[in-house]
């Protein structure tokens, strides 16, 4: 007889994903033993040394507090909730379009049981109207803004309850799982452990995208995958599109791109927010972050400007290629990330430090003054270029001479396992779910999906 500790469900990655599915098993199911296995730390623990103000550059922290630890990678999120099914992932190709958004709804129940808001903000179509005036396609949402702050906090509240439900392991790196006998294997201050599940689930995230594909590819597991968005934060003052947040919060807008016909969108959108990087083992890229509290608001507002490129044969490997662009412009700005302004860029210019100071919009990340052209490929860089131009024409101001661009921001989606019902085909009793198994890109189908898969393994114990 095996001397493990046995589980009911091992679920690897205590982002919104695995924190629901727990949340879900152990409501319904309170006799059931689950565990929870988070490389990063407790959450009152995770502290990015940007965030506490102990340094103004990223140190490259062992583990990323703002990627990984309890609650994941939304943790330190603006906390844009998005209740659609228009965005924010692919739940609706692979299951009942109607039913994700039942779910999303009901994880936007179970955050509001642990403090999350009420108000929505409502999709507007006059300002739709107006992009299609311009050719730019805005897509339609409802969208609660938790608020980098509250979110914390809603987060918080949810782990407590789940504290008093399932066991949950901090700082424990699942390293292999054991696809015959279900065993998981994880290490913790720097010593083998293993446990065993009857089920096992993978919720690690983009964070631990690596580690997952390459157990895919040692187990035989198929996946599925050539896209990748790489682009830009686009940073100015937060007047410029005030007409649009003060109605909608958010506005996610599609551009196509004339000569190469990409698609380049602009989402991510953070009101009076900052800029941030992001620690994507070892390579940084930025990000955006905006607060409730009116103390802790700038004057600026930033938004992601991601260019989609999709390959076709022979390359299959987009994450690398996102990575490899990234670590480019690491390595031109000294090992950190890059910040231009757009009216250098356009003259072929190099943004330095003298020219930065004499901008108009003051960068709310210390970011290294450079030439994004000798990092970004001409093709993402044209395709961001002309949609600031032509967003330019619904907002006036974006496309200033002093608007900031850092770079690079990317967003990889993990490739997709072939599964039925989030099992993983070749592997009985393993599921995937979230933004690790390439499902989800936000936090509302990330949670949904959690709360999907609990109910799956719920339903085939009854049968
Ligand atoms: C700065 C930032 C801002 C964002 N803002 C928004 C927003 O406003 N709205 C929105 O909808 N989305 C936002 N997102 C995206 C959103 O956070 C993700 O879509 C969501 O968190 C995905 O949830 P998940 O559970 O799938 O993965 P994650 O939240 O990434 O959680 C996965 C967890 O698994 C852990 N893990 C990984 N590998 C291992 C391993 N080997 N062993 C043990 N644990 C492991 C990780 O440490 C992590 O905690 C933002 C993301 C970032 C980084």
């Amino acid at each position: 007889m095996s001397l493990l500790k046995h589980y009911d469900a091992v679920i690897i990655g205590g982002g919104i994903g695995g924190l629901m599915c727990a949340y879900r098993l152990s409501e319904k199911r309170p006799d059931l033993k689950v565990l929870i296995l988070e490389r990063g730390k407790d959450l009152e623990n995770r502290k990015c040394p940007i965030l506490t103000g102990a340094v103004t550059k990223c140190v490259k922290c062992k583990t990323c507090a703002i990627m990984e630890g309890m609650a994941g990678a939304g943790a330190f999120s603006d906390g844009k909730y998005n209740i659609t099914t228009e965005y924010g992932g692919w739940l609706p190709r692979v299951m009942n379009e109607k039913k994700v958004m039942d779910y999303i709804l009901q994880a936007d129940a179970i955050l509001m049981e642990h403090g999350a808001q009420k108000e929505v903000y409502e999709p507007d179509n006059e300002l739709k109207t107006l992009c299609l005036q311009h050719d730019l396609h805005m897509q339609q949402g409802r969208v609660k803004h938790l608020g980098t702050d509250a979110n914390y906090h809603t987060m918080l509240r949810l782990i407590d309850t789940l504290k008093q439900r399932v066991e949950i392991e901090t700082e424990a790196i699942v390293t292999d799982v054991d696809k015959k006998n279900l065993e998981v294997i994880y290490t913790k201050n720097g010593s083998e452990q293993r446990v065993s599940g009857e089920k096992v689930i993978f919720a690690v995230g983009r964070i631990g995208n690596r580690m997952f594909e390459k157990w895919c590819d040692d187990n035989g597991i198929r996946r599925h995958n050539n896209q990748v968005d790489i682009g830009v934060r686009v940073e100015l003052p937060y007047e410029v599109w005030k007409h649009f947040s003060s109605r909608i919060y958010e506005p996610k807008i599609i551009n196509r791109s004339a000569h190469y016909g990409d698609r380049v969108r602009m989402f991510c959108f953070n009101e009076r927010g900052h800029v941030v990087t992001e620690n994507s083992d070892g390579v940084l890229t930025v990000n955006g972050h905006s607060y409730k509290e009116e103390e802790k608001k700038s004057k600026n507002s930033n938004f992601a400007l991601l260019c989609s490129t999709n390959f076709t044969e022979p390359f299959d490997a987009p994450v690398e290629y996102a990575r490899d662009i990234a670590a480019l412009a690491n390595k031109i700005s000294g090992g950190y990330v890059l910040v231009q302004r757009l009216g250098d860029l356009m003259l072929g210019k190099r943004t330095t430090e003298h020219r930065l100071l004499a901008g108009t919009v003051r960068p709310t990340l210390d970011a290294v003054p450079g030439d994004l052209s000798l990092c970004m490929p001409k093709r993402q860089l044209d395709g961001i270029v002309e949609t600031l131009q032509r967003l330019d024409s619904v907002a006036p101001g974006t496309a200033n001479y002093d608007t900031l661009l850092y770079g690079v921001e990317c967003k990889y989606y993990s490739a997709r396992p072939d599964v039925t019902d989030f099992e993983l085909n070749d592997a009985k009793n393993i599921y995937a779910l979230g933004d690790g198994a390439g499902f989800t890109r936000s936090l509302s189908q990330a949670a949904a999906n959690g709360l999907i898969v609990a109910d799956i393994l719920l339903n085939r114990a009854e049968q």
